[in-house]
């Protein structure tokens, strides 16, 4: 039920701004250009935000009901290849390093569509947060029968107060309030990690950063 209002409410705020725009600019007799030009952006960014929105909320419905993955042997540094030169498209100005050699020789049992969605989460959220110039690490650290993927960003860190919450669905802390995410991403990676049995911890520091990690169980080597 709860999770139904919240939806409501979070797809009701771009929804709001879109239907105030196109009746502003419906109303404009002699439209300037630029004023129109500028209405367009508001509707064209309120409208990819609802669209991630959507995706987001079908996601946890999906997860809610049961669905069930799609698990292949994936070897784990081809899936990251790909997605870093992906992600690297992410970067403004912060010095990203991806540090991924001891996931070669490294199989896993996973749904590689959950997975890489899974990844761009924590990757996404590391630009989000490290500003230009400071850096931001993605390492995979390989323990006897499991690996760790590690996110290593200098952002302003997540104060302990929210630390316990920011798993939760719609969870922003007050810090992010602005900006385009519901506080969907980590509820829908924790789901992921937790439905290819793996275990996620976070550590972060105000004012230095925070890391994720992430351990799954190694399916063979070669
Ligand atoms: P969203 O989908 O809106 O980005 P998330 O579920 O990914 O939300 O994150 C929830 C909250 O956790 C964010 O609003 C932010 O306060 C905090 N957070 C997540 N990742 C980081 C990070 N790397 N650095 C600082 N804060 C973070």
């Amino acid at each position: 039920k709860r999770f139904v209002a919240d939806a409501s409410h979070e797809l009701r705020t771009p929804l709001t701004s879109i239907q105030g725009n196109v009746d502003f600019l419906l109303q404009l007799d002699h439209p300037d250009a630029e004023l129109q030009k500028e209405t367009l952006a508001d509707i064209s960014s309120e409208t990819r935000r609802l669209n991630r929105l959507v995706k987001e909320l079908l996601t946890l419905a999906k997860a809610d009901s049961g669905v069930s993955l799609n698990f292949q042997e994936v070897e784990l540094s081809a899936l990251l290849d790909e997605v870093v030169r992906q992600a690297r498209f992410l970067a403004q100005g912060q010095n990203f390093h991806p540090v991924l050699d001891e996931a070669e020789g490294v199989v896993l049992r996973v749904d590689p569509d959950y997975f890489k969605q899974m990844l761009y989460i924590f990757l996404d959220n590391g630009f989000k947060y490290t500003p230009p110039g400071k850096n931001f690490f993605f390492k995979v650290a390989r323990q006897e029968n499991e690996v760790t993927l590690i996110f290593q960003d200098e952002g302003p860190g997540i104060p302990e107060k929210d630390l316990p919450h920011i798993f939760e669905r719609f969870y922003r802390s007050e810090t992010s309030r602005t900006g385009e995410g519901a506080g969907l991403g980590l509820a829908i990676a924790q789901w992921i990690i937790e439905a290819h049995g793996g275990k996620l911890r976070v550590e972060s520091e105000e004012n230095k950063g925070t890391t994720f990690f992430i351990t799954l169980s190694i399916l063979s080597l070669f």
